[in-house]
């Protein structure tokens, strides 16, 4: 069973005591994530370790559902694997998150505690394509069947009934 996960969290104090979270939030409850998906059915799942590297405490872990996107192309439902690597160091200045090693994205503290669900939702909007679309090619194949009928209904016009009527009389001799 999953642990039921805290609305908000300090992180700091977690990276003190070396903490694991791990759970589920449903994707609904992701305000701004649910307004670009066109199913929200799914669960996010979470695992999120807190430490400490030397004074800085991190925050380390994964961030994985699977989101039912539309298709830029064809506006069909599209259906988009997310799993972010999470690696924050959580500073509390623009000057820290400046001198922060490479590694880490800085997560700014403005206050002592802050929303886990933000947190996560801010994750997977960042990873997130600005143009999300089938890996196939989707539109074309949808405007290759156009000509396709258009052929069709061609033939069906070229056919000469008379040509049927003539092979009829030559068989029937
Ligand atoms: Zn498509």
């Amino acid at each position: 069973m999953l642990d039921r996960l805290p609305d908000f969290i300090d992180p700091i104090a977690l990276a003190e005591r070396r903490r694991v979270l791990s759970g589920a939030i449903r994707q609904s409850e992701f305000a701004r994530l649910s307004e670009v998906l066109a199913d929200s059915q799914g669960d996010v799942r979470i695992e999120l370790s807190f430490s400490k590297e030397g004074r800085l405490a991190t925050i380390q872990g994964t961030i994985k559902t699977t989101l039912t996107l539309i298709c830029q192309s064809c506006l069909q439902e599209l259906s988009w694997p997310i799993d972010v690597a999470v690696k924050l160091g959580v500073v509390s200045s623009l000057e820290q998150a400046d001198r922060l090693a490479a590694e880490y994205e800085p997560l700014l503290l403005k206050t002592e505690k802050v929303s886990l669900r933000e947190l996560v939702e801010d994750e997977i909007l960042l990873a997130l394509p600005d143009f999300p679309k089938h890996e196939h090619n989707c539109k074309e194949s949808g405007q290759e069947q156009v000509p396709m009928s258009a052929d069709n209904k061609e033939q069906i016009r070229s056919d000469n009934p008379f040509s049927v009527l003539a092979k009829l009389k030559s068989t029937g001799d």
